[in-house]
């Protein structure tokens, strides 16, 4: 059995993940966090929030997963946020094309290649339908928007759609977000929550669905001014897998500290290392193995529409005797002020999505100010008066020596008009400006929470021996196990039951996550934590009742190793250790 399997099993048995509505049949995409799956999505929420949020002075909203349509024609997604699909003439069924090429040839990265591209190297390799075998050379591939549409209000309503990623909901209350700003830049919002697409091929359980949880941050900077602290940064080691090393035969990865890869311009954005270092930190902290991570640079044809240079937090999530397989846990964009000049320009309401530069001293400069006299225009020229005026004083600002000999020539609807340059007057003003209005640039952090709780799973997991016994054990890091500490008396028997609830009220009264149990044998009950990576179990025995003051046994879960404990410091203990 592969290791996708097995996490995949034990996330049933357990309850961190399965399908959804499997009573119905499920439905492709979906899938239901358990008890411990859905405390540990919490825990590694709340942890990034620690982190990107609070930890960086960045403020988080929450804002609605559906959205109006102009919204999606204003970021792009509804004309480009296409995966290419190819439907198999003989079954019907509707695969990924670039994900067919990829799995099937040695080609990498197809998802930047065109549809014809595509289709040439389908015929090329003579790749067949995954479900039937159908030859699909000489199939059309096309392109299929992954957006969920919906209707908004009864009757035909207005259209809408799910949101394909949080950040349009920070950039569409960017005029109010900067006011919260104070309108100063740089400031920094985040998002926690869920993102919808409506994924061709979706597999592997949380690694490719149709609704999940994504958590992203937009910095808005002032390009010309804003730089990163770099002091708490610059020594972390990236492992850099850049454009130029995947294109190598060696294909080697670069380490480089935070600071060297800006020097030797490995990574072109600053603030992009800077994230990067921020984020290498937190995976670790969170119990990714960092021998089986890695920062992969976007080729050109792979990136958004909207990036101008990108680089992804990747984990190889194979098992140890496997191929190794990259999966994307996160992508680090500079989407430039791509975002903010669009929506100003489809709400019609470009200045709220600038923001005033104010100068550090006002500037003094020359303006030129172009006077018309409408009163010989508007009887010479009538109707078109206006047009005229506003063309010529848009080009006597541009070139102020048009006015100056003879007559303006005016070009309209095909004409020439000669306009006598006694109807203008151009003027030098001298204007005091204490700032300008600039589009803030976008620097964009995006978490991917369902892969990542994903990752964490199957770089926790193990199997080893224990008392002659195989054991299956989560490596959960302490900042995200669904359970602290587990309490079980020996037996639920003469008041040991009893003890042992109270220790555990105790416990969750201190804030830590308890979990009591009282069930099986005290072995399988080991074995129960072991599998969801509970990092302590407290055991209540005979021994207990007798000691004075009163003790337990607490046993760690790598190690297995039992220490008796005094209940009077047991919480003071916990806590220092986790
Ligand atoms: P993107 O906007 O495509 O860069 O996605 C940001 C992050 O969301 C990725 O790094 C993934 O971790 C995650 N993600 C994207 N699509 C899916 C999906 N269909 N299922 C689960 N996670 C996804």
């Amino acid at each position: 059995m592969n290791l996708d399997n097995k996490v995949s099993q034990l996330a049933k048995r357990r309850g961190f993940y399965f399908q959804s509505a499997e009573a119905y049949g499920g439905v492709a995409g979906f899938q239901t966090f358990g008890p411990q799956g859905a405390e540990l999505k919490r825990n590694i929420e709340e942890s990034w929030r620690d982190t990107f949020s609070r930890g960086l002075g960045h403020k988080e909203i929450e804002g609605p997963t559906v959205m109006p349509e102009p919204v999606f024609q204003a970021s792009g997604h509804l004309d480009g946020f296409d995966d290419m699909i190819i439907e198999c003439p003989e079954c019907g069924t509707n695969t990924r094309a670039d994900h067919l090429v990829e799995d099937n040839t040695g080609v990498e990265e197809a998802e930047g290649f065109s549809t014809e591209q595509i289709e040439g190297l389908i015929k090329e390799h003579g790749l067949v339908c995954p479900e039937c075998n159908e030859h699909l050379a000489g199939v059309e591939v096309n392109d299929f928007n992954l957006m969920f549409k919906t209707s908004i209000g009864p009757g035909d309503g207005t259209n809408g759609y799910l949101r394909p990623e949080t950040v349009q909901g920070i950039f569409t209350e960017f005029p109010r977000l900067k006011q919260y700003a104070r309108n100063q830049l740089p400031f920094g919002v985040t998002q926690i929550g869920k993102a919808y697409r409506n994924e061709i091929s979706p597999r592997k359980g949380l690694v490719r669905t149709r609704e999940f949880t994504q958590a992203e941050l937009d910095l808005f900077i002032d390009p010309e001014e804003d730089r990163p602290d770099l002091t708490d940064v610059k020594d972390i080691e990236l492992k850099l897998y850049s454009v130029e090393e995947q294109k190598s035969d060696e294909g080697e990865y670069i380490v480089a500290t935070v600071e060297e890869a800006i020097e030797e311009e490995i990574i072109g954005v600053n603030w992009i290392a800077y994230y990067l270092g921020i984020a290498k930190e937190w995976y670790k902290e969170i119990g990714i193995d960092m021998d089986r991570f890695r920062f992969r640079q976007h080729q050109k044809g792979e990136r958004a529409h909207y990036a101008s240079d990108c680089w992804d937090a990747e984990a190889d999530i194979s098992g140890e005797d496997e191929e190794e397989e990259w999966l994307e846990i996160a992508g680090f964009s500079y989407r430039g002020c791509y975002d903010l000049k669009k929506h100003g320009q489809h709400s019609g309401n470009e200045r709220e999505f600038k923001i005033f530069k104010e100068y550090d001293e006002p500037v003094v400069q020359e303006e030129t100010k172009v006077d018309i006299d409408m009163g010989i225009l508007g009887p010479e020229y009538g109707d078109e008066a206006g047009e005229i005026a506003e063309i010529i004083e848009r080009e006597v600002r541009q070139a102020p020596s048009v006015a100056e000999d003879g007559p303006i020539f005016v070009h309209l609807d095909g004409e020439e008009h000669a306009v006598d340059n006694s109807a203008v007057e151009v003027s030098v003003e001298e204007v005091k400006k204490t700032g300008e209005e600039i589009t803030p640039e976008v620097v964009e952090p995006s978490f991917g929470v369902d892969r990542t709780v994903y990752t964490v799973l199957v770089h926790g997991y193990n199997e080893d021996v224990v008392d002659n016994e195989k054991r299956t054990v989560l490596h959960l890091s302490n900042e995200v196990a669904p359970v602290e500490v587990a309490v079980f008396p020996l037996m639920d028997k003469e008041g040991l039951g009893d003890r042992a609830r109270e220790i555990a009220s105790e416990l969750r009264d201190s804030g830590l996550n308890v979990e009591y149990d009282d069930s099986g044998n005290i072995g399988k009950r080991y074995r129960r934590q072991d599998e969801v990576g509970t990092p302590y179990c407290v055991t209540v025995d005979y021994e207990t009742l007798e000691d004075e003051p009163e003790t337990v046994t607490v046993r760690e879960r790598d190690s297995t190793e039992q220490e008796r404990v005094k209940i009077n410091e047991l919480e003071e203990y916990l806590s220092s250790k986790l």
